[in-house]
Protein backbone atom coordinates (compact mmCIF):
# COMPACT_ATOMS: atom_id res chain seq x y z
CA UNK A 1 0.00 0.00 0.00
CA UNK A 2 1.26 4.02 -0.80
CA UNK A 3 1.85 5.78 2.07
CA UNK A 4 -0.70 8.22 1.07
CA UNK A 5 -3.17 5.84 1.50
CA UNK A 6 -2.40 4.86 4.58
CA UNK A 7 -2.17 7.66 6.11
CA UNK A 8 -5.66 8.73 4.70
CA UNK A 9 -7.48 5.45 5.68
CA UNK A 10 -6.65 6.69 9.51
CA UNK A 11 -7.68 10.23 8.33
CA UNK A 12 -11.02 9.19 7.13
CA UNK A 13 -11.82 7.92 10.98
CA UNK A 14 -10.30 11.49 13.02
CA UNK A 15 -12.14 13.66 10.47
CA UNK A 16 -15.16 13.85 8.55
CA UNK A 17 -14.03 12.42 4.89
CA UNK A 18 -10.63 12.55 6.06
CA UNK A 19 -10.12 16.18 5.76
CA UNK A 20 -10.22 19.46 7.71
CA UNK A 21 -11.78 21.26 4.61
CA UNK A 22 -14.36 19.65 2.52
CA UNK A 23 -13.18 20.10 -1.37
CA UNK A 24 -9.43 18.55 -0.64
CA UNK A 25 -11.53 15.09 -0.33
CA UNK A 26 -11.74 14.90 -3.51
CA UNK A 27 -15.20 13.83 -3.39
CA UNK A 28 -16.14 15.20 -6.75
CA UNK A 29 -13.46 14.24 -8.68
CA UNK A 30 -13.42 10.51 -7.11
CA UNK A 31 -10.15 8.51 -5.63
CA UNK A 32 -8.20 9.24 -2.57
CA UNK A 33 -6.20 12.83 -2.50
CA UNK A 34 -2.67 12.22 -2.05
CA UNK A 35 -0.82 12.98 1.68
CA UNK A 36 1.92 15.94 1.29
CA UNK A 37 4.96 15.15 2.53
CA UNK A 38 6.89 18.76 1.63
CA UNK A 39 6.83 21.73 -1.02
CA UNK A 40 9.03 23.90 -2.48
CA UNK A 41 8.74 26.67 -4.96
CA UNK A 42 5.78 25.73 -7.72
CA UNK A 43 6.54 21.60 -6.34
CA UNK A 44 4.48 19.14 -3.95
CA UNK A 45 5.68 16.15 -2.79
CA UNK A 46 3.35 13.54 -1.53
CA UNK A 47 4.53 10.62 1.20
CA UNK A 48 5.45 8.10 -1.78
CA UNK A 49 7.69 10.76 -3.12
CA UNK A 50 5.50 11.63 -6.26
CA UNK A 51 6.20 15.33 -7.42
CA UNK A 52 3.72 17.49 -8.58
CA UNK A 53 3.10 21.51 -9.96
CA UNK A 54 1.02 22.92 -7.90
CA UNK A 55 -1.37 25.36 -9.06
CA UNK A 56 -3.79 25.04 -5.95
CA UNK A 57 -0.71 27.27 -4.07
CA UNK A 58 -2.95 26.62 -1.25
CA UNK A 59 -6.17 27.79 -2.90
CA UNK A 60 -4.46 31.00 -3.80
CA UNK A 61 -2.18 32.66 -0.82
CA UNK A 62 0.66 31.51 -1.87
CA UNK A 63 1.65 33.86 -4.67
CA UNK A 64 5.43 33.49 -4.11
CA UNK A 65 5.10 29.55 -4.77
CA UNK A 66 6.15 27.11 -1.61
CA UNK A 67 8.55 28.32 1.43
CA UNK A 68 9.95 31.08 -0.24
CA UNK A 69 13.23 32.22 1.21
CA UNK A 70 12.24 35.42 1.86
CA UNK A 71 9.10 35.06 4.13
CA UNK A 72 11.18 31.94 5.74
CA UNK A 73 13.79 34.51 7.01
CA UNK A 74 10.82 37.10 8.27
CA UNK A 75 9.41 33.94 10.56
CA UNK A 76 12.34 33.12 11.75
CA UNK A 77 13.03 36.52 13.07
CA UNK A 78 9.65 36.60 14.00
CA UNK A 79 9.69 33.58 15.56
CA UNK A 80 13.03 34.65 18.09
CA UNK A 81 10.60 37.53 19.34
CA UNK A 82 7.77 35.66 20.31
CA UNK A 83 5.08 35.03 18.40
CA UNK A 84 1.54 35.52 19.68
CA UNK A 85 1.19 38.81 22.56
CA UNK A 86 -2.58 39.52 22.64
CA UNK A 87 -1.25 43.82 22.52
CA UNK A 88 -0.53 45.47 19.73
CA UNK A 89 2.56 45.73 17.73
CA UNK A 90 4.40 47.11 15.16
CA UNK A 91 3.77 44.16 11.94
CA UNK A 92 0.41 44.63 12.28
CA UNK A 93 0.78 48.79 11.42
CA UNK A 94 3.29 48.30 8.57
CA UNK A 95 1.18 45.27 7.01
CA UNK A 96 -1.67 47.48 7.24
CA UNK A 97 0.02 50.28 5.44
CA UNK A 98 1.33 48.76 3.16
CA UNK A 99 -2.01 46.91 2.30
CA UNK A 100 -3.74 50.66 2.50
CA UNK A 101 -1.25 51.72 -0.20
CA UNK A 102 -2.20 48.96 -2.81
CA UNK A 103 -6.56 49.02 -1.63
CA UNK A 104 -6.99 53.25 -0.80
CA UNK A 105 -10.26 51.91 0.36
CA UNK A 106 -9.22 50.56 3.00
CA UNK A 107 -9.19 54.09 4.89
CA UNK A 108 -9.10 51.60 8.53
CA UNK A 109 -9.66 48.62 8.62
CA UNK A 110 -9.12 45.38 11.13
CA UNK A 111 -7.45 42.02 11.01
CA UNK A 112 -9.32 38.76 11.68
CA UNK A 113 -8.14 34.96 11.50
CA UNK A 114 -9.70 34.11 8.30
CA UNK A 115 -11.52 35.30 5.27
CA UNK A 116 -14.58 33.31 6.81
CA UNK A 117 -14.41 35.85 9.96
CA UNK A 118 -13.49 39.28 8.03
CA UNK A 119 -16.72 38.73 5.80
CA UNK A 120 -19.34 37.59 8.47
CA UNK A 121 -18.01 41.11 10.18
CA UNK A 122 -18.27 42.92 7.63
CA UNK A 123 -21.50 41.84 6.89
CA UNK A 124 -22.79 43.07 10.86
CA UNK A 125 -21.08 46.30 10.04
CA UNK A 126 -22.89 47.06 7.01
CA UNK A 127 -25.65 46.40 9.22
CA UNK A 128 -24.53 48.07 12.15
CA UNK A 129 -23.62 51.02 10.10
CA UNK A 130 -26.54 51.20 7.62
CA UNK A 131 -29.56 50.24 10.37
CA UNK A 132 -30.91 48.16 7.97
CA UNK A 133 -31.03 44.20 7.75
CA UNK A 134 -31.07 42.77 4.06
CA UNK A 135 -28.03 41.41 2.38
CA UNK A 136 -27.53 40.73 -1.67
CA UNK A 137 -25.23 38.05 -3.08
CA UNK A 138 -24.93 36.55 -6.08
CA UNK A 139 -25.42 32.47 -6.59
CA UNK A 140 -22.11 30.72 -7.33
CA UNK A 141 -20.18 33.42 -5.35
CA UNK A 142 -18.32 31.61 -2.04
CA UNK A 143 -17.76 34.28 1.40
CA UNK A 144 -16.98 31.92 3.46
CA UNK A 145 -18.85 29.37 5.47
CA UNK A 146 -20.57 31.88 7.82
CA UNK A 147 -24.22 30.93 8.32
CA UNK A 148 -26.29 33.97 6.63
CA UNK A 149 -23.96 33.57 3.47
CA UNK A 150 -24.39 29.79 2.95
CA UNK A 151 -28.02 30.73 0.65
CA UNK A 152 -28.53 31.25 -2.56
CA UNK A 153 -31.78 31.36 -5.12
CA UNK A 154 -30.93 27.87 -6.73
CA UNK A 155 -33.65 28.82 -9.59
CA UNK A 156 -31.29 31.81 -11.11
CA UNK A 157 -34.52 34.33 -9.89
CA UNK A 158 -34.28 37.01 -7.18
CA UNK A 159 -36.14 34.90 -4.24
CA UNK A 160 -35.90 35.34 -0.19
CA UNK A 161 -32.76 33.04 0.82
CA UNK A 162 -33.59 29.43 1.62
CA UNK A 163 -30.52 27.40 3.62
CA UNK A 164 -27.67 26.25 1.32
CA UNK A 165 -26.99 23.90 4.11
CA UNK A 166 -28.21 21.44 7.28
CA UNK A 167 -28.39 23.16 10.27
CA UNK A 168 -28.53 26.94 9.32
CA UNK A 169 -31.94 27.70 10.05
CA UNK A 170 -34.25 29.78 7.48
CA UNK A 171 -34.38 32.60 10.10
CA UNK A 172 -30.83 33.19 9.53
CA UNK A 173 -30.53 33.37 6.02
CA UNK A 174 -34.12 35.49 5.49
CA UNK A 175 -32.92 38.64 4.66
CA UNK A 176 -29.87 37.37 2.70
CA UNK A 177 -31.18 37.73 -1.26
CA UNK A 178 -29.99 36.23 -3.67
CA UNK A 179 -29.80 37.14 -7.89
CA UNK A 180 -27.60 35.64 -10.51
CA UNK A 181 -23.94 36.75 -11.03
CA UNK A 182 -23.01 39.46 -13.84
CA UNK A 183 -27.26 40.23 -13.80
CA UNK A 184 -27.56 43.95 -13.28
CA UNK A 185 -31.19 43.85 -14.24
CA UNK A 186 -32.38 41.72 -11.33
CA UNK A 187 -30.38 43.77 -8.95
CA UNK A 188 -32.05 46.63 -10.10
CA UNK A 189 -35.04 44.97 -9.48
CA UNK A 190 -34.44 43.97 -5.85
CA UNK A 191 -33.32 47.60 -5.39
CA UNK A 192 -37.02 48.57 -6.31
CA UNK A 193 -38.67 45.65 -3.91
CA UNK A 194 -36.34 46.77 -1.47
CA UNK A 195 -35.92 50.00 -2.08
CA UNK A 196 -35.29 51.36 1.88
CA UNK A 197 -34.33 47.95 3.83
CA UNK A 198 -31.11 46.34 2.20
CA UNK A 199 -27.58 47.03 4.04
CA UNK A 200 -24.90 45.90 1.56
CA UNK A 201 -23.97 43.73 -1.83
CA UNK A 202 -21.46 41.64 -1.51
CA UNK A 203 -19.69 39.98 -4.42
CA UNK A 204 -16.49 38.28 -5.58
CA UNK A 205 -15.76 41.58 -8.05
CA UNK A 206 -13.85 38.14 -9.87
CA UNK A 207 -15.95 34.87 -9.05
CA UNK A 208 -13.18 32.28 -8.35
CA UNK A 209 -14.97 30.12 -5.66
CA UNK A 210 -17.66 28.38 -8.59
CA UNK A 211 -14.91 28.38 -11.24
CA UNK A 212 -13.22 31.41 -12.65
CA UNK A 213 -15.87 33.90 -14.02
CA UNK A 214 -14.91 37.85 -14.63
CA UNK A 215 -17.68 40.53 -14.74
CA UNK A 216 -18.98 41.57 -17.54
CA UNK A 217 -17.62 45.28 -18.41
CA UNK A 218 -19.91 47.29 -17.00
CA UNK A 219 -21.19 45.21 -13.70
CA UNK A 220 -19.13 46.39 -11.33
CA UNK A 221 -19.83 50.11 -12.49
CA UNK A 222 -23.30 48.97 -12.14
CA UNK A 223 -23.54 47.93 -8.83
CA UNK A 224 -21.69 50.43 -7.69
CA UNK A 225 -24.39 52.97 -9.00
CA UNK A 226 -27.36 51.28 -7.19
CA UNK A 227 -25.76 50.83 -3.80
CA UNK A 228 -25.18 54.51 -4.00
CA UNK A 229 -28.65 55.38 -4.96
CA UNK A 230 -30.31 53.66 -3.06
CA UNK A 231 -28.51 54.76 0.34
CA UNK A 232 -26.96 50.87 0.29
CA UNK A 233 -23.28 49.71 0.69
CA UNK A 234 -20.99 47.93 -1.54
CA UNK A 235 -18.87 45.27 -0.23
CA UNK A 236 -15.82 43.28 -2.41
CA UNK A 237 -14.75 40.59 -1.13
CA UNK A 238 -11.40 40.30 -2.27
CA UNK A 239 -10.41 36.91 -0.03
CA UNK A 240 -9.28 35.70 -3.35
CA UNK A 241 -8.70 38.40 -5.81
CA UNK A 242 -7.01 40.37 -3.69
CA UNK A 243 -3.12 40.65 -4.77
CA UNK A 244 -4.35 38.31 -7.23
CA UNK A 245 -6.22 39.58 -10.25
CA UNK A 246 -3.93 42.93 -9.87
CA UNK A 247 -1.82 44.56 -7.01
CA UNK A 248 -4.81 46.68 -6.02
CA UNK A 249 -7.36 43.71 -6.37
CA UNK A 250 -10.41 43.55 -8.63
CA UNK A 251 -11.05 47.37 -7.41
CA UNK A 252 -7.61 48.55 -8.88
CA UNK A 253 -8.13 46.75 -12.32
CA UNK A 254 -11.52 47.69 -13.05
CA UNK A 255 -11.60 51.13 -11.59
CA UNK A 256 -14.61 50.99 -8.96
CA UNK A 257 -14.27 51.90 -5.22
CA UNK A 258 -16.40 49.86 -2.40
CA UNK A 259 -17.18 50.67 0.75
CA UNK A 260 -15.80 47.79 2.34
CA UNK A 261 -13.12 45.27 1.32
CA UNK A 262 -12.49 41.69 2.77
CA UNK A 263 -8.83 40.18 2.15
CA UNK A 264 -7.18 37.20 3.44
CA UNK A 265 -5.59 34.19 1.61
CA UNK A 266 -2.75 36.02 -0.05
CA UNK A 267 -2.22 39.13 2.93
CA UNK A 268 -1.27 36.18 4.97
CA UNK A 269 1.80 34.72 2.63
CA UNK A 270 -0.10 31.25 4.10
CA UNK A 271 -0.74 31.79 7.47
CA UNK A 272 -4.49 32.58 8.65
CA UNK A 273 -4.75 36.00 8.22
CA UNK A 274 -8.54 38.03 7.06
CA UNK A 275 -9.05 41.78 6.85
CA UNK A 276 -11.74 43.63 6.86
CA UNK A 277 -12.27 47.23 6.68
CA UNK A 278 -13.09 50.68 4.03
CA UNK A 279 -14.85 54.02 5.03
CA UNK A 280 -13.52 55.37 8.18
CA UNK A 281 -17.32 56.84 9.00
CA UNK A 282 -18.41 53.12 8.54
CA UNK A 283 -15.41 51.62 10.41
CA UNK A 284 -16.37 53.76 13.01
CA UNK A 285 -18.85 51.77 14.30
CA UNK A 286 -17.18 49.06 15.19
CA UNK A 287 -16.08 48.37 19.05
CA UNK A 288 -14.50 49.94 20.75
CA UNK A 289 -14.96 53.06 18.86
CA UNK A 290 -19.06 51.98 18.51
CA UNK A 291 -21.61 49.22 19.16
CA UNK A 292 -20.91 46.78 16.85
CA UNK A 293 -18.92 43.97 18.52
CA UNK A 294 -16.37 42.05 16.78
CA UNK A 295 -12.87 40.22 18.46
CA UNK A 296 -10.47 37.54 17.58
CA UNK A 297 -7.91 35.97 20.21
CA UNK A 298 -5.38 35.76 17.33
CA UNK A 299 -5.96 38.75 15.34
CA UNK A 300 -3.35 40.58 13.92
CA UNK A 301 -0.87 37.12 15.14
CA UNK A 302 2.95 38.87 14.05
CA UNK A 303 3.61 35.30 12.59
CA UNK A 304 1.04 35.98 9.96
CA UNK A 305 1.96 39.65 9.86
CA UNK A 306 5.32 38.83 9.37
CA UNK A 307 4.81 36.08 6.53
CA UNK A 308 2.35 38.59 5.25
CA UNK A 309 4.46 41.68 4.84
CA UNK A 310 7.07 39.84 3.17
CA UNK A 311 5.06 37.77 0.67
CA UNK A 312 3.45 41.22 -0.21
CA UNK A 313 7.06 42.77 -0.40
CA UNK A 314 8.23 40.37 -2.86
CA UNK A 315 5.28 40.00 -4.87
CA UNK A 316 5.42 44.32 -5.60
CA UNK A 317 9.02 44.50 -6.32
CA UNK A 318 8.90 45.53 -10.16
CA UNK A 319 8.35 43.07 -12.87
CA UNK A 320 7.46 40.17 -10.38
CA UNK A 321 3.86 40.25 -10.98
CA UNK A 322 3.43 41.03 -14.77
CA UNK A 323 5.86 38.10 -14.95
CA UNK A 324 3.43 35.92 -13.40
CA UNK A 325 0.35 37.35 -14.84
CA UNK A 326 2.49 36.81 -18.19
CA UNK A 327 3.07 33.03 -17.34
CA UNK A 328 -0.78 32.91 -16.44
CA UNK A 329 -1.62 33.86 -19.25
CA UNK A 330 0.76 31.65 -21.38
CA UNK A 331 -0.57 28.75 -19.69
CA UNK A 332 -4.31 29.73 -20.51
CA UNK A 333 -3.40 30.64 -24.19
CA UNK A 334 -1.47 27.32 -24.36
CA UNK A 335 -4.28 25.26 -23.13
CA UNK A 336 -6.88 26.21 -25.15
CA UNK A 337 -4.55 25.63 -28.26
CA UNK A 338 -3.82 22.15 -26.93
CA UNK A 339 -7.85 21.71 -26.04
CA UNK A 340 -8.62 22.89 -29.99
CA UNK A 341 -6.21 20.78 -31.36
CA UNK A 342 -7.86 17.61 -30.09
CA UNK A 343 -11.40 19.04 -31.07
CA UNK A 344 -12.07 19.34 -27.43
CA UNK A 345 -15.37 22.18 -26.26
CA UNK A 346 -13.24 24.19 -23.71
CA UNK A 347 -12.65 28.09 -22.20
CA UNK A 348 -9.89 28.88 -20.73
CA UNK A 349 -9.51 32.58 -19.29
CA UNK A 350 -7.32 34.07 -16.79
CA UNK A 351 -6.58 37.80 -15.03
CA UNK A 352 -3.55 38.56 -13.31
CA UNK A 353 -2.32 35.33 -11.44
CA UNK A 354 -5.81 33.62 -11.23
CA UNK A 355 -7.20 32.10 -13.86
CA UNK A 356 -9.57 28.95 -14.79
CA UNK A 357 -11.28 26.51 -17.50
CA UNK A 358 -14.33 24.69 -17.98
CA UNK A 359 -14.83 22.42 -20.68
CA UNK A 360 -17.84 23.65 -22.35
CA UNK A 361 -17.28 26.38 -25.24
CA UNK A 362 -18.53 29.35 -23.50
CA UNK A 363 -19.34 32.40 -23.00
CA UNK A 364 -19.55 31.73 -19.08
CA UNK A 365 -21.02 34.08 -17.17
CA UNK A 366 -22.56 32.88 -14.17
CA UNK A 367 -23.17 29.85 -12.22
CA UNK A 368 -25.39 28.39 -13.93
CA UNK A 369 -23.46 28.48 -17.22
CA UNK A 370 -20.70 26.95 -15.78
CA UNK A 371 -22.94 24.03 -14.41
CA UNK A 372 -23.73 23.39 -18.11
CA UNK A 373 -19.99 22.20 -18.33
CA UNK A 374 -18.42 18.99 -19.08
CA UNK A 375 -17.39 17.82 -15.45
CA UNK A 376 -17.49 13.71 -16.47
CA UNK A 377 -14.38 15.49 -18.79
CA UNK A 378 -13.32 17.48 -15.73
CA UNK A 379 -12.55 14.44 -13.71
CA UNK A 380 -11.03 12.49 -16.22
CA UNK A 381 -8.61 15.43 -17.08
CA UNK A 382 -7.90 16.06 -13.35
CA UNK A 383 -6.79 12.24 -12.92
CA UNK A 384 -5.00 12.65 -16.25
CA UNK A 385 -3.31 15.46 -15.50
CA UNK A 386 -1.98 14.16 -11.74
CA UNK A 387 -0.50 10.88 -13.70
CA UNK A 388 1.28 13.55 -15.88
CA UNK A 389 2.26 15.00 -12.59
CA UNK A 390 -0.05 18.38 -12.06
CA UNK A 391 -2.37 19.12 -9.65
CA UNK A 392 -5.35 21.29 -10.51
CA UNK A 393 -7.78 22.40 -8.24
CA UNK A 394 -9.82 18.59 -7.39
CA UNK A 395 -13.31 20.17 -8.63
CA UNK A 396 -14.46 21.59 -11.96
CA UNK A 397 -15.78 25.03 -10.29
CA UNK A 398 -12.83 25.84 -8.86
CA UNK A 399 -10.23 28.60 -9.75
CA UNK A 400 -6.31 28.24 -10.32
CA UNK A 401 -3.48 29.84 -8.74
CA UNK A 402 0.11 30.61 -10.04
CA UNK A 403 3.59 31.63 -8.57
CA UNK A 404 6.65 33.37 -9.05
CA UNK A 405 7.72 30.18 -9.02
CA UNK A 406 5.86 28.84 -11.94
CA UNK A 407 8.58 30.15 -14.59
CA UNK A 408 8.22 29.36 -18.44
CA UNK A 409 10.12 25.84 -18.25
CA UNK A 410 7.29 25.11 -15.31
CA UNK A 411 4.83 26.17 -17.56
CA UNK A 412 6.15 24.35 -20.64
CA UNK A 413 6.33 21.01 -19.12
CA UNK A 414 2.39 21.67 -17.64
CA UNK A 415 1.39 22.29 -21.61
CA UNK A 416 3.16 18.76 -22.37
CA UNK A 417 1.39 17.24 -19.56
CA UNK A 418 -2.30 18.84 -20.88
CA UNK A 419 -1.12 17.85 -24.32
CA UNK A 420 -0.93 14.63 -23.28
CA UNK A 421 -4.16 14.38 -21.04
CA UNK A 422 -6.36 16.22 -24.03
CA UNK A 423 -5.08 13.13 -26.44
CA UNK A 424 -6.65 10.61 -23.88
CA UNK A 425 -9.46 12.23 -23.05
C1 LIG B 1 -11.49 31.66 0.63
C2 LIG B 1 -12.56 32.66 0.59
C3 LIG B 1 -13.26 33.03 1.75
C4 LIG B 1 -13.09 32.33 3.08
O1 LIG B 1 -11.81 32.47 3.59
P1 LIG B 1 -11.29 31.40 4.67
O2 LIG B 1 -9.95 31.91 5.06
O3 LIG B 1 -11.29 30.09 3.97
O4 LIG B 1 -12.26 31.43 5.80
C5 LIG B 1 -14.17 34.07 1.66
N1 LIG B 1 -14.40 34.69 0.49
C6 LIG B 1 -13.75 34.35 -0.64
C7 LIG B 1 -14.02 35.10 -1.89
C8 LIG B 1 -12.83 33.30 -0.63
O5 LIG B 1 -12.22 32.95 -1.76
Amino acid sequence: MSRSKDVFSQALNLFPGGVNSPVRSWRSVGGEPFIVDRAEGPYLFDLDNNRYIDYLCSWGPLVLGHAPTAVKEALIAQLACGWSYGAPAEPEMILAKTIQEHVPALEMMRFTSSGTEAVMHALRVARGFTGRNKVVKFDGCYHGASDALLAKAGSGVATLGLPDCAGVIPSVVADTLTVPFNDIGAVESLFKSYPDTIAVVVLEPVIGNSGFIPPKSDFLAGLRELTSRYGSLLCFDEVMTGFRVSLSGAQGHFGVRPDLVTLGKVIGGGFPVGLYGGRRDIMSVVAPLGPVYQAGTLSGNPAGMVAGLATIGEWTKPGVFDRTAQATSNLVAGLSERARRFGIPFTAQSLGTMFGFFFHPGPIHSYDDAKRSDTERFKKFFHLMLEHGVYMAPSAFEAGFTSAAHTPDVIDATLEAAHESFKQL
